[in-house]
C-alpha cells in the first residue's frame, strides 16, 4: 500500500481508536537519515544494546531534526532494556530521576539520556475529575510506579511497549523511532505526515495532554518557534485557553524550558509566539504587565533586539551566560525600577542591587531563578554604575576591569549603547586602551567562545559569548 494511503488509514483507524498497533515503517532506503549522522557516542550506546540482544531506538528530536537536515541538540535514546539492565551493559552509566528513572551513560564529554519504553495512561481532564480513572491500573491501593495529583503526572515508571511509548510522548513529530537493528524509521502516531506539513500536532487530546503536563504548552512553542512550523489549531486553542495551567508546573522545569527558549535560535519567534497566546504574561506576570505600561512599551523595543541578540549568538555557536541574557532581558525593567528607588533618596548602587532582586524574584514568577545567577545579574547591573562613574584609566577602574563578571557588563553597556545614545561616551571611555603599566584586563581580548556540540554537554561555567553586542 503506498505509504500515504498506508498513513491515512492509520490517521482513521487511531482517530477512532480501534487499533493500536497501526504502524509506518520507512527503510533505511526510503529516508534520509543515515546512521553516519548519528553522533558517536549515541550510536555507541544503540549498538550495544542491540548487541546485548535489545532494542535500541533513537527518539525524539534527535529523529526529528536529522529528518529534517538539521543538527540535532541531543540524541535520546528508548530501549526495552529496564534502566537497572542498562546500567548492567554501561558501566558508565547512572539511574537517576523518581518521576521519570532512567538511566544515564557518562562519556567523556557527554550523557546519552537512555529511557526504558513507557506504558499509555489515560487521565481525566479537568472537568472530569473526581470520575474514577480510565486506566487498567487499580486505584484503591498505592501504586509505587504511577501516580497523580489533580490529574498532573507525579510519578510514572510503569514499562510499556515501544507503541506505547511513542503515544505517551507530546508531539506527532517527536514521537518517530530510528531502530538501529535495520536502520528503519517506526512511525506509529503519522509523525512522517506531520513533519512533512510542518505542523507541531499534539499526541492525543491537547486539552488532556497539557492539562496532565502544563510545561508541554511552552514545550510547543518553542519547538514550533525553532521548526518555524504552525501549531495545529485545536493544540492552537488549547494553549490559548488553558495558559493559567502553566502555574501548576514545577518552577525548576519552567527555568530549565525558559533557558532553552532563551537558547533555541529562535529565541524572538518563541517570545512573539508566546506572547500572542497570554503563555508569557502567565510565567512572568508583573514583567509582562510592566511591558504593557507607556514605560514598558518604550522598552519593547529593547527587549525585542536582545532576543535577537541570543539568535545571532547562537547562529555564532556562542554560548552566553544566563546571567547576561537575564540582565539583557529584564534590563529596561531593572533600570527604570533602580530610578524610581534613586529619586526616593537610595543610593545608586544599592537600589541596582535592590531593583534586581526585586525584579528577578518577584514572588508571581512562575520560573526559579536560581539565587547564584541573581547574584551574577546583580554584579553585571552593578558594574554599569561603577563603570559609569568611572574614567575607565584610574587604578580603580583597572580593578573594575579585572572583576568577576566585567566582561559581561561590558557586553551589556554595547548593547545598551545601541539603544541609548547617551551611554556611547561611557562605552568610548571603556574601550579606549587602558594607559598604564598595568597589565591589560582580562576583558581586553574578548574572543568568542564556541558553543559546545550537541547533545547533553556538561556544561561548563565558562562559556560565554566574548564578542561584542552588535
Ligand atoms: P530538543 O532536545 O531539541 O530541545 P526534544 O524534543 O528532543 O527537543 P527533549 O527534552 O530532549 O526534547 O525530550 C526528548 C523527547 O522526550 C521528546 O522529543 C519527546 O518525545 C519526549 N518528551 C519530552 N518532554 C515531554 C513531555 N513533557 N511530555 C511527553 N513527552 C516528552
Ligand atoms: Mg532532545
Amino acid at each position: 500500500m503506498p505509504l500515504r494511503q498506508r498513513q491515512e488509514v492509520q490517521e482513521v483507524l487511531w482517530e477512532r481508536r480501534l487499533i493500536m498497533d497501526a504502524c509506518v515503517i520507512l527503510k533505511e532506503s526510503q529516508h534520509g537519515l543515515q546512521r553516519n549522522m548519528i553522533d558517536h557516542e549515541a550510536l555507541r550506546v544503540l549498538t550495544r544494546l542491540d548487541e546485548a540482544g535489545y532494542k535500541g531506538y533513537l527518539c525524539g528530536g534527535g529523529v526529528r531534526d536529522l529528518l529534517l537536515k538539521r543538527t540535532p541538540k541531543d540524541f535520546d535514546i528508548v530501549t526495552d532494556a529496564r534502566p537497572e539492565e542498562v546500567k548492567k551493559i554501561f558501566r558508565n552509566s547512572r539511574i537517576i530521576g523518581r518521576r521519570f528513572k532512567l538511566a544515564h551513560v557518562f562519556f567523556r564529554n557527554v550523557i546519552i539520556e537512555t529511557a526504558t519504553f513507557r506504558a499509555q495512561f489515560d487521565v481525566p481532564p479537568p472537568e472530569a475529575e473526581g470520575v474514577p480513572l480510565p486506566t487498567r491500573r487499580r486505584t484503591d491501593v498505592p501504586d509505587p510506579t504511577f501516580a497523580t495529583r489533580g490529574g498532573v503526572i507525579v510519578r510514572d515508571n510503569v514499562y510499556g511497549t515501544p507503541e506505547e511509548d511513542a503515544h505517551r510522548r507530546d508531539f506527532t513529530i517527536n514521537g518517530l523511532f530510528y531502530n538501529i537493528a535495520d536502520g528503519s524509521i517506526i512511525d506509529y502516531v503519522n509523525g512522517l505526515r506531520d513533519l512533512e506539513a510542518r505542523i507541531l500536532r499534539v499526541i492525543g487530546d491537547p486539552v488532556m495532554r497539557f492539562h496532565e503536563d502544563p510545561v508541554r504548552m511552552v514545550r510547543a512553542v518553542r519547538i514550533a518557534a525553532q521548526l518555524d512550523f504552525e501549531i495545529e489549531e485545536s493544540a492552537r486553542k488549547a494553549i490559548m485557553q488553558m495558559s493559567s495551567e502553566i502555574q501548576h508546573s514545577s518552577r525548576e522545569r519552567l527555568y530549565e524550558e525558559m533557558l532553552k527558549i532563551l537558547n533555541c535560535g529562535s529565541a524572538k519567534s518563541a517570545f512573539d509566539r508566546s506572547w500572542k497566546k497570554g503563555l508569557f504574561q502567565k510565567i512572568y506576570p508583573s514583567f509582562s504587565t510592566w511591558l504593557q505600561t507607556p514605560e514598558g512599551q518604550a522598552a519593547m523595543p529593547w527587549v525585542k533586539k536582545a532576543l535577537r541578540q541570543f539568535d545571532v549568538w547562537k547562529q555564532a555557536r556562542l554560548k552566553p551566560m544566563p546571567a547576561l541574557q537575564h540582565a539583557l532581558l529584564f534590563g529596561p525593567q531593572i533600570e527604570v525600577m533602580t530610578a524610581t528607588l534613586v529619586a526616593d533618596g537610595l543610593v545608586e548602587f544599592e537600589a541596582t542591587l535592590q531593583a534586581v532582586h526585586t525584579v528577578l524574584r518577584d514572588k508571581t514568577n512562575l520560573t526559579q531563578i536560581p539565587k547564584a545567577m541573581v547574584f551574577d545579574v546583580e554584579r553585571i547591573m552593578g558594574l554599569q554604575v561603577q563603570m559609569r562613574k568611572s574614567s575607565g584609566q584610574s587604578r580603580y577602574a583597572i580593578r573594575l576591569r579585572q572583576r568577576k563578571g566585567f566582561e559581561e557588563a561590558l557586553i551589556y553597556l554595547k548593547f545598551a549603547s545601541g539603544m541609548d545614545a547617551a551611554r556611547k561616551e561611557v562605552l568610548a571611555r571603556w574601550l579606549a586602551p587602558v594607559q598604564s603599566e598595568t597589565p591589560p584586563h582580562k576583558g581586553a581580548a574578548q574572543t568568542p567562545t564556541a558553543a559546545p556540540r550537541t547533545t547533553k554537554r556538561k556544561r561548563s561555567p565558562t562559556r560565554k559569548p566574548g564578542k561584542s553586542a552588535s
